[in-house]
């Protein structure tokens, strides 16, 4: 079966599916995304993307090309016209394709681009042993909270990891403090007890799996502290973790070759795991 992408309101065959060469997204990385995941065909914490959709798309000052009973309805039809059950949907919206200046152009319509793939989401087994990340510096703009399609440092991190042979690369500040990952935010459980995640600020990406797991350690009574942590906080941790839409809730084992928490997957890591696959199972 053939993939199927949605453009402007058009479904075209994702090979023939493209965006004009005037895109501000492709000029400017003038735009913004979001990525959902798909469990049993359902749209995992939809409102909360939406929601923060509509905030990244404020802060750009791009408008609203739909509204979010009319997005819902659009994804639905790319999820069902690629029979994509258990995956991932993307959305990118640009602020659209006008003759190339850095300003705003005048009665642009933004670019809308939908598509969904079939993915196996969080790898049990990966998540058994748990991962490796390194960390970089962090060297990106100053509004990474806006879930913008400029992502060039997170590009270059991620290769960095890979290359590390490391799952993920989690960005540090001169000051020392862990921001989050490159696609993940970061987390770590001291000795005493106390899940510890950076507050939102414009730092780091409020990650939707954030909030959830926010939500899910509230419910369980867990001590939580919203403050930075330190890469030497974070080395001295007794477990340590990562979040994200396609990763749930990932173990971190070592922290550029040194063991974290001994070296498996931590007690409270796991049950937080388990609490997010029941709530996606749910
Ligand atoms: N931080 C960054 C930089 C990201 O790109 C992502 C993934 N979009 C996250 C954190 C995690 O966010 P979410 O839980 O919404 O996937």
């Amino acid at each position: 079966m053939s993939r199927i992408a949605y453009v402007n309101g058009r479904y075209l065959p994702h090979a023939e599916a493209s965006v004009h060469v005037e895109d501000r997204g492709f000029q400017f990385s003038d735009g913004v995304y979001e990525v959902f995941a798909v469990a049993h065909g359902a749209l995992i914490d939809e409102e909360l993307h939406l929601v923060r959709l509509a905030r990244s798309l404020a802060e750009l000052r791009i408008a609203k090309p739909h509204t979010d009973a009319v997005l819902k309805h659009l994804f639905r039809e790319v999820l069902r016209r690629n029979r994509v059950r258990n995956g991932m949907l993307y959305l990118q919206i640009t602020r659209g394709a006008a003759p190339r200046d850095h300003a705003f152009p005048k009665d642009v319509r933004p670019t809308v681009v939908i598509t969904a793939k079939p993915a196996r989401l969080a790898d049990p087994a990966i998540a058994a042993r748990g991962v490796d990340v390194v960390t970089i510096p962090d060297i990106r703009w100053r509004r990474v909270d806006i879930k913008s399609v400029s992502l060039l440092p997170n590009v270059l991190g991620k290769q960095h990891a890979k290359e590390a042979g490391a799952y993920e690369a989690w960005m540090v500040t001169e000051a020392g403090e862990v921001t989050e990952g490159t696609s993940t935010n970061a987390w770590i459980v001291t000795k005493y007890g106390a899940l510890v995640t950076r507050k939102a600020d414009t730092s780091i990406l409020n990650g939707i799996t954030r909030l959830t797991v926010l939500r899910l350690a509230r419910e369980h009574d867990l001590a939580i502290e919203e403050r930075s942590f330190t890469l030497s906080e974070a080395l001295d941790a007794a477990e340590a973790f990562l979040t994200s839409t396609t990763s749930y809730v990932m173990p971190v084992v070592r922290i550029n070759g040194k063991l974290v928490g001994g070296g498996t997957p931590g007690t409270f890591t796991r049950k937080l795991l388990a609490e997010y696959r029941s709530y996606v199972a749910r």
